[in-house]
């Protein structure tokens, strides 16, 4: 179904287009809260970890504490993290729909299959072949 990816290109109208931001901002934060979610799960079962320094449930709600955690992320987890904080950037500024390369609509059907992306499908295609040609 990867050519069909390709066809889902229209842009939608700005109306249509300030709707799908809602739901793309939700989208993204759920994705940030389950990455969280699992860091926190790794931290307290860190059994080399002292008991009095596990946050209380006041500390669970700081945005504080969410920037503790965050540093507790393993690299690949934080790289994810570090995408969905800039996703979340670009749809305040307007951005998020628009291939960073190319500046063609991305596609409402590829970002929800991959909220994180910044490439059209074309743009994705072209960079995975010039990976493959460098990695010989
Ligand atoms: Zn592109």
């Amino acid at each position: 179904m990867a050519d069909r990816e390709a066809i889902d290109v229209e842009p939608p109208s700005d109306e249509e287009l300030a709707a799908e931001v809602e739901k793309f901002r939700e989208l993204l934060m759920g994705e940030k809260a389950k990455l969280l979610r699992n860091a926190q799960r790794t931290l307290t079962e860190d059994m080399t970890l002292d008991q009095d320094d596990l946050p209380d449930e006041m500390d669970l709600a700081t945005a504080d504490y969410n920037q503790s955690l965050a540093f507790r992320l393993r690299g690949r987890e934080r790289l994810l993290l570090n995408k969905i904080e800039s996703s979340l950037e670009r749809l305040e500024s307007g951005d998020y729909f628009w291939c960073t390369s190319c500046g063609s609509f991305i596609g409402l059907k590829r970002l929800v299959a991959r909220p994180v992306t910044t490439l059209c499908i074309r743009c994705k295609e072209k960079q995975e072949r010039q990976e493959r040609t460098f990695a010989g």
